[in-house]
C-alpha cells in the first residue's frame, strides 16, 4: 500500500520510513508541489489532523492514504514550552539548530542544567472513508548542553529516562525502539492494516 507522508521534514521521512518498512512510503513533495499548511490548532492532534486533511485534498486522488505527524518536546521548567511550537521556537524560519540553542538558552535562564521533559507524536491517517489519529510519549530530561549527532532536532539535548546519554549519542536503533513517533506508528500500523 502507497502511503503518503504529510511532511518533507527530512528527520521525520527517515524514521518513518525506517518503521514502516511494509509500506511504499513516500513524503508528498515527492508528488505535488510543496505547499504552505497553516498548523493554527491548539493540539497536536488537531495539527496533525490539519496536515493530513490538506495533503489529502491536495493529491485529489480519491484513493489516497495520507499519514501526518505533529510531534514536539515539552519541558517541564517551561511549563511545557515549546509544545506545539517546537518547530519554530527560535522563530518563524528558524532552523533546527538555532531551536535547539533557544531552548538550552531558556533552561539555563532558569538557573538549571536540566529539566524533565517529554515528546509527544500525533499521528492522524486520512482516506476517503477514514479520520483518525493516535499518540505516542517518550519521557526523559533536557539538558543544556548539545551532545552527538544523531537524530533530528531537539535530540542532541534529550536523554531518555532510563538513559546516560542523549538521543545525539545513542545508536539509533535505541530511538526506534523508544520514541514517541514509533509508539504513534505501532498503533497507527493497527489501522493500516484495518484499511
Ligand atoms: P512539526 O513538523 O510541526 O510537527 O514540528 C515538529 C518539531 O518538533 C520538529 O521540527 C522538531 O524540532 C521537534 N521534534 C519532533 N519530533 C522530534 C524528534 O523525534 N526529535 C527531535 N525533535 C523532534
Amino acid at each position: 500500500m502507497k502511503l503518503v507522508l504529510a511532511t518533507s521534514n527530512k528527520g521525520k521521512v527517515r524514521e518513518i520510513k525506517a518503521l514502516c518498512k511494509e509500506y511504499d512510503v513516500i513524503p508528498y513533495t515527492e508528488l505535488i508541489d510543496e505547499f504552505e499548511i497553516v498548523e493554527d490548532a491548539d493540539t497536536f492532534q488537531e495539527n496533525a489532523l490539519i496536515k493530513a486533511r490538506a495533503v489529502y485534498k491536495a493529491l485529489g486522488e480519491e484513493d489516497a492514504v495520507v499519514l501526518a505527524d505533529d510531534s514536539g518536546i515539552s519541558v517541564d521548567i517551561l511549563n511545557g514550552a515549546p509544545g506545539i511550537y517546537s518547530a519554530r521556537y527560535g522563530g518563524k524560519d528558524a532552523d533546527d539548530k538555532e531551536n535547539l540553542k533557544k531552548l538550552m538558552q531558556d533552561i539555563r535562564a532558569k538557573g538549571v542544567t536540566n529539566s524533565p521533559a517529554h515528546y509527544t507524536a500525533a499521528i492522524a491517517i486520512v482516506t476517503k472513508e477514514i479520520e483518525k489519529t493516535v499518540h505516542g510519549w517518550m519521557h526523559g530530561k533536557a539538558i543544556t548542553e548539545a551532545k552527538g549527532e544523531g537524530g533530528f532536532g531537539y535530540d542532541p539535548m534529550f536523554v531518555p529516562l532510563g538513559y546516560e546519554k542523549t538521543l545525539g549519542e545513542l545508536d539509533e536503533e535505541v530511538k526506534k525502539e523508544l520514541s514517541h513517533r514509533s509508539q504513534a506508528l505501532h498503533l497507527a500500523g493497527k489501522i493500516l492494516k484495518s484499511l
